[in-house]
């Protein structure tokens, strides 16, 4: 064991993990026994983030999130287990114990991250030598400057099938490694070959400075355009936001959000170093949890063409609930924001970002060009949708700026405006508030298991509920465990998911062992450490009985037979008699 239960308890003593996860969202009802919050880890309008002092734990009903301060930390910094321990330690004022010893997961994310440096470093030389002639030609096509290219660490990856394989293997790493680590591939005859080949090479750097992942884009028309890094060890694609290292630290809480690496290095290079891009998929949760954490204001610099358009409006959709505001540019006079800077300036390019709509400009241009405002019926269309987006408002000021807009723009009476404004905001309002109520209701009574990671809930509905009552109870009142001996074994589950927690947290129990949340964190992955915080989240609400979990042992009883119960319909005639003359007294 790496840290002694006794270490991690004290530690867990002295984190207060309301006032931890406080730093990153705002908690409502503070000090109560069970502060909720806006969760930090998905985009929520009510909140179902629960923090539960008690345990130290912390739930989201929304998402399925989970754990203890260590698991918050993990998933929140993007941190391995021991940084997230290490990092806890130093809020608090806790020694580490000792340099812990590495296990197996973190020394294989450590050999990644040397592989992949190795790897920049490989294609960095690749591009100055003579094969990466073309590839500089290319650059120099771009207007790319030699500090821009050294700035992002580009690189050229040659045109020959083992080059980075050979040059890393003579570093010592095995061919499975690097496999692994999507350097390498397998071919379909065994052998193996170079991820990359003859590929202008964007290295994606992480937040604290690591190499975690590569996008290579072709030099001539041949596809697939870009080819990014799988999922690996040290990587998650949906996590990810290109360019963020440098644009944290350049920013006066505005980023601009761009297509693609190139259009970030050329804003980049034009002195706009606060541009980032997502890594080629579309735009996650994730991501928009990242940035919110580094700005307050996001522009969508998206190309002007079609698959711009659809792009704009798919990121607008998604960051309809975040917490930052958003304003959308207009391209005129160029696709791209590297095109314009080229040929126009990056004057120009300071003016587009300055008259950037916002998001409500953004909406109803989009309405306006739906209709024809020149006939009435256009006209009216316009301004029922119009009204729609305005009732959406928060700040009044800004409301009542928009409803003169419009009212001038229309020729509709300001005031008559205003009333179905105000009818569109109560209707709203009611809507919300039903929402916030369900919601409300949901938390309490059953928690939205919508998220169970458990395969067999749908099916064993009944007996996962008493499944979960049980394991529930176990862990708030260990000695249960002794006091159902007679009664209660793993034979009386019913979901093997259930089972195999039930095995876990009763040998523990036997040995003695603690059952806090932060002990489980060493070996427990995200999702163990979500569903022991839901368990614990549910034993919150537990009566606290033992006739309880009797009840619950003999809902499994009757749910197990009817899960053992032969399939009458589809058994052959000898079977069915078979089963006729077992049953007869
Ligand atoms: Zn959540």
């Amino acid at each position: 064991m790496r840290f002694s239960d006794e270490f991690l308890t004290e530690l867990r003593s002295r984190v207060d993990i309301e006032e931890l996860v406080g730093r990153y969202t705002e908690i409502r009802h503070r000090g109560s026994r069970t502060p909720v919050a806006l969760c930090p880890f998905h985009t929520e309008k009510t909140p179902s983030f629960v923090i539960y002092r008690e345990n130290q734990s912390y739930y989201c009903f929304g998402c399925g999130a989970g754990g203890d301060a260590i698991t918050f930390v993990k998933n929140i910094e993007r941190l391995d287990y021991v940084e997230a321990v290490r990092y806890l330690c130093e809020r608090v004022g806790m020694n580490m114990p000792m340099d812990p010893v590495d296990d197996q997961y973190n020394k294989l994310r450590r050999r990644c991250f040397e592989a992949n440096r190795e790897a920049a470093k490989f294609f960095y030389s690749r591009l100055l030598s003579e094969e990466g002639a073309p590839a500089r030609e290319y650059l120099k096509k771009r207007r790319l400057t030699d500090e821009t290219v050294k700035h992002f660490g580009l690189g050229y990856a040659p045109d020959r099938w083992d080059s980075l394989l050979k040059y890393l293997r003579s570093k010592g790493y095995r061919d499975d490694e690097l496999v692994s680590f999507d350097l390498a591939r397998k071919t379909s005859r065994g052998g193996t070959i170079d991820a990359f080949r003859n590929r202008l090479m964007f290295p994606i750097i992480d937040l604290r400075g690591n190499v975690i992942a590569f996008g290579g884009r072709v030099l001539d028309d041949s596809k697939p355009k870009y080819l990014n890094t799988s999922d690996t060890v040290v990587y998650k694609k949906s996590q990810g936001v290109y360019a963020l290292n440098f644009a944290k630290n350049n920013n006066d809480g505005r980023l601009i959000l761009c297509e693609g690496y190139m259009d970030v290095i050329a804003m980049h290079q034009a002195g706009f170093t606060n541009a980032v891009a997502g890594l080629g998929t579309a735009f996650t949760q994730e991501q928009i949890s990242l940035l919110s954490r580094y700005c307050t204001e996001l522009t969508l610099c998206f190309d002007s063409d079609e698959a711009g358009v659809k792009a704009t409006n798919r990121a607008l959709k998604m960051l309809e609930h975040a917490p930052m505001k958003l304003r959308v540019m207009h391209l005129d006079g160029g696709k791209d924001p590297d095109e314009i800077i080229k040929t126009q300036g990056k004057e120009r390019m300071d003016q587009i970002i300055g008259s950037a709509m916002n998001d409500t400009e953004f909406a109803l241009d989009r309405i306006r060009k739906k209709y024809d405002t020149a006939t009435e019926d256009g006209k009216l269309n316009y301004m029922n949708e119009a009204v729609e987006v305005l009732a959406e408002i928060g700040n009044e000021i800004e409301r009542d700026l928009y409803t003169s807009r419009l009212a001038s723009e229309t020729g509709i009476e300001k005031q008559a405006l205003e009333a179905q404004i105000s009818k569109a905001r109560r209707a709203r309002g009611r809507k919300q508030k039903q929402k916030e109520f369900e919601n409300a209701l949901e938390i309490v009574r059953e928690g939205s298991d919508v998220k169970s990671p458990n395969p067999q809930k749908r099916q064993f509905r009944r007996a996962c509920a008493a499944e979960e009552i049980i394991l529930a109870s176990l862990l708030k009142h260990p000695d249960y465990l002794r006091k159902l001996k007679d009664k209660l074994s793993e034979d009386v589950f019913v979901t093997d998911y259930n089972k195999r927690y039930f095995r876990d947290l009763s040998s523990r129990i036997r040995e003695g062992r603690s059952l806090d949340l932060s002990v489980f964190n060493e070996t427990g992955d995200n999702e163990e450490m979500a569903y022991l915080s839901y368990l614990l989240a549910k034993g919150d609400s537990l009566a606290d009985s033992l006739t309880e979990c009797e009840q619950c042992i003999q809902t499994l009883l009757s749910e197990k037979t009817k899960a053992d119960a032969p399939n009458v319909g589809k058994m052959s005639n000898d079977e069915f008699r078979a089963l006729f003359r077992k049953n007869k007294p």
